[in-house]
């Protein structure tokens, strides 16, 4: 398979044309890495200012959507520790986190003296929903772009959680730890607009209604909810902090964090995800992260080699593989 010489797009991504050195439309349209860390540092002062706004007007200052994979991790070290904010973690609970994952999110959150709490979500509900995206896609072709159905319908179901949770506390940031390749700087800070966001539930919650019917409605705000003034900012502060894995790993160890075993190579957490995976490569001919690792390689915080290696290196766990279709019973 053809894959562009610069990143690590392939000939089968929608929408991808090369040029005659093999170079992708994506890597011809990037500005450039001095032009992304103008923006970073823009961003930066951008979220110390918004700090300085919220600081210190609920009994929490953030959210922070905690998988105990190493990016949320290491957002929650950069807001408790370099940003001094007062945390509350939330983590879903999907059924599939890793047992080393839980211990992390306990060791972490008790090494950095922060709140947390474990959203377990009905599992009979989610395995409805999760045995349906292996057989019809339920959102758009540009959502399965960034995203497998599994882990769309997952992250709907996250977002959601969390802004309710926020909103119920007045919490008034919501941080997330999406990597560099997955939150584009010019989204890393926004305030959330209720009527925008009432679209975008509906493109989450419409699918799965239509699996489960109305025991969806819950994890999902009303129309009375969508009528709060106090909508909270979403933050990702990994957009525009420096971004490396290995210096990543590295800090967060120090907090007790370990490397959970028998995962693929892209998710340090999650035992649904290799399956999610295989299941997107089979139906649409490109891996689920690969828009995600092809934007860190462009934009320089991962070297082209390591992006080949996570994407194409095949290191996937079996083991993984037949557990999750165990617990989904599918076997
Ligand atoms: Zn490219």
């Amino acid at each position: 398979m053809k894959i562009c010489s610069r990143c690590v797009l392939p000939e089968t991504f929608p929408g991808i044309r090369f040029n005659e050195e093999g170079v992708c439309n994506f890597c011809l349209d990037f500005k450039g890495e001095e032009a992304l860390k103008e923006e970073k540092q823009e961003y930066y002062h951008k979220f110390q200012d918004l700090i300085k706004q919220v600081k210190g007007k609920s009994d929490y200052d953030a959210t922070l959507a905690y998988s105990g994979g190493k990016d949320s991790t290491y957002t929650l070290y950069l807001l408790k520790s370099v940003f001094k904010l007062r945390v509350l973690t939330i983590t879903f609970d999907n059924g599939f986190i890793s047992e080393q994952a839980f211990k992390n999110i306990r060791t972490v959150c008790e090494n950095l003296a922060v709140d947390s709490m474990v959203f377990k979500a009905d599992f009979h509900l989610l395995k409805k929903i999760f045995s349906a995206g292996i057989q019809n896609t339920m959102y758009s072709p540009k959502a399965l772009e960034r995203a497998s159905t599994i882990c769309t319908s997952c992250i709907g179901l996250v977002k959601f959680t969390n802004l309710k949770i926020a909103l119920e506390k007045k919490i008034p940031l919501m941080a997330w730890g999406w990597s560099p390749g997955q939150a584009p700087i010019r989204s890393s800070i926004m305030r959330i607009n209720p009527a925008l966001f009432k679209s975008t539930q509906e493109t989450y919650r419409k699918p799965m209604h239509g699996l489960v019917g109305d025991d969806i409605n819950r994890y999902f705000l009303s129309d009375e909810q969508f009528k709060s003034y106090d909508f909270p900012y979403n933050v990702s502060p990994l957009a525009f902090m420096d971004y490396d894995e290995q210096k990543i790993i590295k800090k967060i160890e120090e907090l007790g964090w370990f490397l959970p075993k028998g995962l693929d190579s892209n998710s340090t957490n999650c035992l649904l995800n290799t399956f999610a995976n295989n299941v997107h490569i089979e139906k649409h001919k490109f891996h689920p992260y690969v828009f995600e690792i092809a934007g860190m390689v462009r934009s320089g915080v991962m070297s082209r080699d390591d992006g080949v290696e996570k994407i194409y290196g095949n290191k996937e766990s079996t083991e993984a593989i037949n557990l999750a279709k165990e617990k989904l019973g599918l076997k």
